[in-house]
């Protein structure tokens, strides 16, 4: 198809090789080799260090909170923000199926249970009217807090997920949820610098989760951090995320079953070079964001942009094709030709694990796994 070489052509003239363009890779071109081979230097590359306390420093600010935690991965920091707002074994816990499997994971390894609900088409981020829908038909407030009244379980938490960036509707959902008394934890690991009304994600709702895997806008190697304005929460968060160790000056004291999650100050010093460009490849992206809308338009294929009133940093770009067949073409033909794109994540509850999960009706969330094709989207 005509449309589809001129898009090939299109990506290799942005990113001028002739090579493999992969979806997303790592940029590094700044302080990085520097910061760690100054770990080495002084022998603090593992679980205390400088710049463990930089990263945390650095984070509070970008995501303008009063807490910040570093821990090993995101899919840990999800795990944890969900125990922290007090998720415990047998709550239901609303989020949609439209994410990456680590957002439903982390919900699973609390041993609780995931509710599936709808997206909204403009977002691709947890629906409030989705939200609200379920509460109004199951919900029940109590002394306690918020019960399924068919299930008899708790609603103990709703994790909305930044989708490629893009936030969701938070204004509607933080109300509901706060109508409910329903604590909101972000999973923002795509969305590290992404505003909605002005303020970055991650700080609006209790808790908030980033990634730094090494697909992410930036990368630790591995890594992830909670942020958190509440103070107690943010204490609560070190201490469960290194081991549950009172302070004592000798001994070992662990009252409570806690995680070794920290993140080496290796990795945190990789993670501190890169936050120092985060601006900079958010203002590169953004600038790719706006070549692929003015090329797609002309192609009459639809670019995904930023919603009103928010600020995207484009981690990962998509396209929405018109139907199924034309979506498995498009991949046919982009990774036949060594130009990568891959198709929007399989919605959860067809996974083995979340079949037997509560859920609605998904006519959005199905009607966009059908459609949307993640394309090059790396800093140049
Ligand atoms: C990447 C990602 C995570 C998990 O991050 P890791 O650091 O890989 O554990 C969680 N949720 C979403 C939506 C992600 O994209």
């Amino acid at each position: 198809m005509r449309e589809f070489n001129e898009t090939i052509s299109f990506i290799r003239d942005y990113y001028n090789t002739k090579e493999f363009i992969p979806l997303h890779e790592p940029k590094f071109g700044g302080n990085e080799k520097k910061y760690v081979l100054d770990t080495i230097a002084s022998t603090f590359v593992s679980s205390v260090g400088a710049y463990v306390d930089k990263f945390e420093e650095r984070m509070q600010r970008i995501s303008q909170t009063k807490n910040a935690v570093a821990v090993v991965n995101g899919t840990a920091a999800i795990q944890v923000a969900l125990r922290l707002v007090g998720v415990q074994k047998g709550d239901e816990v609303l989020t949609q199926a439209l994410t990456f499997v680590a957002t439903a994971n982390a919900i699973a390894y609390n041993n609780a249970k995931p509710v599936f609900l709808d997206v909204d088409l403009d977002t691709m981020g947890l629906s409030p009217i989705a939200v609200q829908n379920f509460l109004e038909e199951y919900a029940e407030l109590r002394e306690e807090g918020c019960y399924n009244k068919k299930t008899g379980n708790k609603i103990a938490a709703c994790l909305p997920m930044h989708t490629f960036g893009f936030p969701v509707h938070l204004h509607k959902l933080l109300k509901i949820c706060n109508e409910w008394k329903i604590p909101v934890v972000e999973d923002a690991a795509e969305s590290l610098g992404s505003e909605y009304n002005g303020k970055p994600t991650g700080g609006y709702g209790e808790v908030g989760a980033f990634s730094f895997n090494g697909n992410k806008i930036v990368t630790s190697g591995g890594g992830g951090a909670l942020v958190t304005n509440n103070n107690a929460l943010g204490k609560k968060a070190k201490f469960l995320t290194t081991t549950a160790k009172k302070p004592h000056t000798y001994e070992y004291v662990h009252e409570e079953l806690g995680y070794n999650y920290r993140m080496p100050n290796l990795n945190a010093a990789l993670a501190c070079a890169q936050l120092e460009n985060l601006n900079n490849f958010i203002e590169n992206k953004r600038n790719l964001a706006e070549k692929y809308a003015h090329f797609f338009e002309k192609q009459q294929l639809k670019f995904r942009t930023e919603t009103p009133n928010t600020k995207a940093n484009y981690w990962l770009m998509c396209v929405e094709l018109k139907d199924r067949q034309q979506r498995d073409l498009f991949l046919e033909k982009t990774n036949a030709v060594n130009v990568m794109t891959r198709p929007i994540w399989q919605l959860m509850y067809k996974l083995p694990m979340y079949k037997e999960c509560l859920r609605d009706k998904q006519v959005n969330a199905e009607f966009l796994e059908d459609r949307i094709v993640n394309i090059p989207s790396s800093v140049k």
